[in-house]
């Protein structure tokens, strides 16, 4: 990698900003400001430094509704609402997704509107964590903060996850590296295992890599289980793993003092999907008789913790939460917006902070393609090339304050470092303002009854 000279042109620093990247919300980043713009981050991990960084070329400044010949042409603030309250509330089956790159406060003015509507409320989750979250419905959530982790910890487990890839300060500020009030030797002090069938990068700084196979999580977990309550394995090698290692590692982590196990989408999305997260939560409930032992959720966007812990908090549920018939529902294969698009029911689809364009099968991009889209986010994406009217935000934690949720569940507030560009507004404004605006054709079509 080529030697950057360090930024030294600047007019102010900003100092604890935190990181609207992934799910450990870095707070201590220092932003340098020179003409009311970000020019460097310090402390930050390349995937945080570059999307602080704002990137200008790609980033959407006006409001803009697409004409006739199929154009997305500028308009003004007014012109543009107008005509997204008037979608939405002309709708019979609005979906609202994304929220998992916004705060939680523009959150609470989409529960509102999603009520008065009868909309569909879902996130990023429906196609990353949602059966971790299912798991944890059914088989509890033994969860603990990064703070514990950082300071007690002494065995780390990664388990389907590449941190030093996805999430790059998990290791350096949480979980191996740093030192803690019982871990007074950093890294010396904690033994980190990698249960993954790929030798990733994570792998190769673990101190114990577990290779099993390709979908061999369940059974995996399944004779850790059977190790840990007293059983003899009966088959020489699960999952491509001799049964000898199996018992060397259980030995090890029930006599561990402090144990933490971080999984990822690597665990949630194998084979035997949630099931492998419920094996996972016995495995540290049991654990939990010989020693200490918590899990977490290695989450991706920095606040899609936030919109299920929101949700759960304010309605019950999670994701996929359905207000058509009055109150909440939520049913997974139902209410999730795929199925729900891939079904062709939806008639007005909001995106706000997320591109479904980019993640979604093609047979939902496909009725996206033929129904009237809003679209609330600060940068050009394969979602703006199907967007009807787009309403352009700001950057949370840059250029307007918020709370996040990190992947522990500890509420962050982000604060605000930069003026976000004149033209644009935040995006608690403008999911309000469509509040209203639905909120006054709503009741002008009562009182015309
Ligand atoms: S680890 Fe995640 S939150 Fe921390 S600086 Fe990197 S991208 Fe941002």
């Amino acid at each position: 990698m080529a030697y950057e000279e360090p930024i030294t042109d600047y007019d102010e620093i900003v100092e604890n900003c935190t990181c609207a990247f992934c799910g450990c919300n870095c707070d201590d980043l220092t932003y340098l400001i020179k003409d009311g713009h970000v020019v460097g981050v310090r402390h930050a991990c390349r995937l945080g430094a570059s999307k602080v960084m704002e990137d200008m070329d790609q980033r959407l400044l006006v409001p803009m509704i697409r004409n006739e010949e199929g154009d997305l042409v500028e308009t003004d603030w007014d012109t543009a609402l107008d005509k997204a309250a008037e979608l939405i509330a002309g709708s019979v089956r609005p979906v609202f997704y994304g929220w998992s790159e916004t705060s939680v406060e523009t959150m609470k003015h989409g529960i509102r509107l999603g009520e008065l509507v009868g909309a569909v409320l879902d996130n990023q989750a429906t196609i990353c964590h949602g059966p971790s979250l299912q798991a944890v419905q059914n088989a509890g959530y033994p969860v603990n903060t990064l703070g514990e982790v950082k300071n007690r910890a002494d065995m780390i487990v990664y388990s389907g996850n590449n941190a030093m890839n996805s999430h790059p300060r998990h290791l350096g500020r949480y979980s191996a590296f740093p030192r803690g009030y019982f871990r007074k030797r950093g890294r010396f002090d904690k033994t980190i295992v990698t249960m993954d069938p790929r030798y990733t990068d994570t792998a190769k700084m673990s101190d114990i890599w577990v290779g099993f196979e390709q979908n061999g999580d369940y059974e995996f977990y399944n004779a850790m289980r059977a190790v840990l309550r007293g059983k003899k394995l009966k088959k020489d090698v699960i999952s491509g793993i001799p049964k000898e290692d199996i018992e060397d590692l259980v030995e090890a982590m029930k006599t561990t003092q402090y144990g933490s196990l971080f999984f990822g989408l690597g665990l949630t999305h194998t084979l035997s999907k949630q099931r492998n997260i419920d094996i996972a939560i016995n495995l540290i409930q049991d654990l939990n008789k010989f020693t200490k032992w918590n899990l977490v959720p290695m989450r991706g966007h920095f606040n899609v913790n936030g919109f299920n812990i929101f949700m759960a908090f304010e309605m019950g549920f999670p994701y996929g939460v359905d207000f058509s018939r009055g109150y909440p529902r939520y049913m997974n294969g139902e209410t999730n917006t795929i199925d729900l698009l891939t079904r062709e029911e939806p008639d007005v689809f909001m995106v706000i902070a997320a591109d479904p364009g980019a993640h979604f099968p093609g047979g939902a991009n496909r009725h996206l393609a033929n129904i009237p889209v809003i679209q609330i986010d600060i940068h050009w994406g394969p979602s703006t090339e199907i967007a009807d009217i787009v309403l352009p935000g700001s950057f949370i934690g840059v250029e307007a304050a918020g709370t996040s949720y990190r992947m522990d569940g500890v509420p962050i507030y982000m604060k605000k470092a930069i003026d976000k560009p004149e033209t644009c507004r935040d995006d608690e404004w403008i999911v309000r303002e469509l509040h209203e605006r639905v909120q006054k054709i709503k009741g002008s079509q009562i009182a015309s009854k």
